[in-house]
């Protein structure tokens, strides 16, 4: 057994949730719950699933298997101890932390990453097949499930099993969260926010999203377990207000003492107009950049995200994106005028925006590149990590 370095010398059994398989073979499905502290419905959920696994004894194809992201502040019922465990996962700080080794001196969190890092890294390595990992989160607003994700193929195709709004592009506007961490090792990843914190619904809910992830990564068999169609039906009524596609375009960022407080009322996919006032800190009214859907407002406890503001996608762009990739389109952008290959970071192109003005960010996302940097005239973009399990690509 590996000991990590978490608190109280938790080790990898304790940070797993429990495990079910009946083969070798087949895919992986990690089911990560507890990545903040005050969230447990996502642990709760996966419990659930398992015993029923288990009692029923359903056969499944592969192994499924529940892990705990933050065990001290999920011990605390807190969303972190002292840094935002879903905010540290940035490549060039993971591999410094694993360099350092720093166990006994480093914060709570960090000392929970390298312990996190440990059991994740044992259950990749023993994977024989394609590994998927869903994190799952609750949110202080009211509001339905929605699933996000990095915009690679493989990443869309397992969330559009799950029957939720599907929301791309968060991690552009977020810096070290874990599932862009696994999704650069190569793994399918998707993030999901069951519903409220307190509300038992969200157990049931995220339950369901348990429920149609093994079945969107072809574990188990609908014939086998009627919990499948009773989640799709459940799911669908849940997402039926929501538009099935929206990406990500404004994020609100807030600092402890700016005063930062969020008007009441406001639910998740509500409508929003540029102008309206969303909210009100110490410079005053904070109003919505542009018309669109508010995602994760803010109203309780920690947290540095004041809300977010998205745009609905029509279906027929990611159709034309997945067209586009697959003719690999990507790989040869870098011929047009004022864009170039980065000298030294591959995947990455350095784009003058003078003379290419008329490539929006919109064409980057449709290709699969996501926003790194502006400085001045100059825009980085960076193509998000190639799959790299079945030799699928992005
Ligand atoms: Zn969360």
């Amino acid at each position: 057994m590996i000991r990590d370095n978490c608190p109280e010398g938790a080790t990898t059994k304790q940070r797993l949730v429990g495990t079910y398989d009946k083969q070798r073979s087949g895919p992986t499905l990690v089911c990560l719950g507890g990545v903040h502290g005050n969230e447990p419905a996502g642990v709760l959920a996966t419990e659930r699933v398992l015993s029923v696994l288990k009692e029923r004894r359903i056969p499944i194809k592969g192994r499924v298997l529940g892990v705990i992201g933050n065990i001290e502040a999920l011990r605390r019922g807190v969303r972190h101890v002292e840094v935002d465990f879903n905010r540290i996962w940035m490549l060039e700080r993971v591999e410094r932390l694993k360099a350092e080794q720093n166990g006994a001196n480093g914060s709570v969190e960090e000392r929970e990453q390298l312990g996190l890092m440990s059991t994740l890294h044992e259950i990749f390595r023993e994977a024989p097949e394609e590994v998927f990992v869903l994190d799952m989160h609750t949110m202080s607003a009211d509001g339905d499930p929605f699933a996000l994700f990095g915009d690679t193929l493989p990443n869309r195709k397992f969330a559009s099993g799950l029957c939720a709004p599907l929301i791309l592009g968060l991690e552009e506007h977020i810096d070290g969260v874990v599932l862009d961490y696994v999704n650069s090792l190569g793994h399918v990843t998707v993030g999901v926010e069951g519903g409220q914190h307190d509300d038992p619904r969200s157990i049931d809910q995220i339950e369901a999203i348990i429920w149609l992830a093994l079945f969107s990564a072809g574990m188990i068999r609908e014939e086998d377990a009627p919990e499948v169609a009773r989640a799709r039906q459940k799911l669908s009524i849940a997402a039926r207000n929501a538009p099935p596609i929206v990406e990500i375009r404004h994020r609100h960022p807030i600092q402890s003492g700016d005063g930062f407080q969020m008007k009441p009322g406001y639910r998740n996919f509500q409508a929003v107009q540029q102008g309206e006032i969303l909210a009100n800190d110490n410079d005053g009214p904070v109003r919505s950049p542009e018309d669109g859907f508010i995602l994760l407002p803010f109203y309780q406890g920690l947290g540095n995200d004041g809300f977010f503001i998205g745009r609905e996608v029509k279906g027929a762009w990611l159709k034309v994106s997945a067209l586009l990739r697959r003719l690999r389109f990507d790989a040869v952008v870098h011929w047009l005028p004022g864009i170039r290959r980065h000298p030294t970071q591959t995947d990455t192109l350095v784009v003058n925006r003078t003379k290419a003005r008329w490539l929006t960010m919109e064409v980057f996302h449709l290709l699969g590149f996501r926003k790194r940097r502006i400085d001045g005239n100059t825009l980085l973009v960076s193509r998000r990590k190639p799959q790299l399990s079945n030799g699928r690509r992005f």
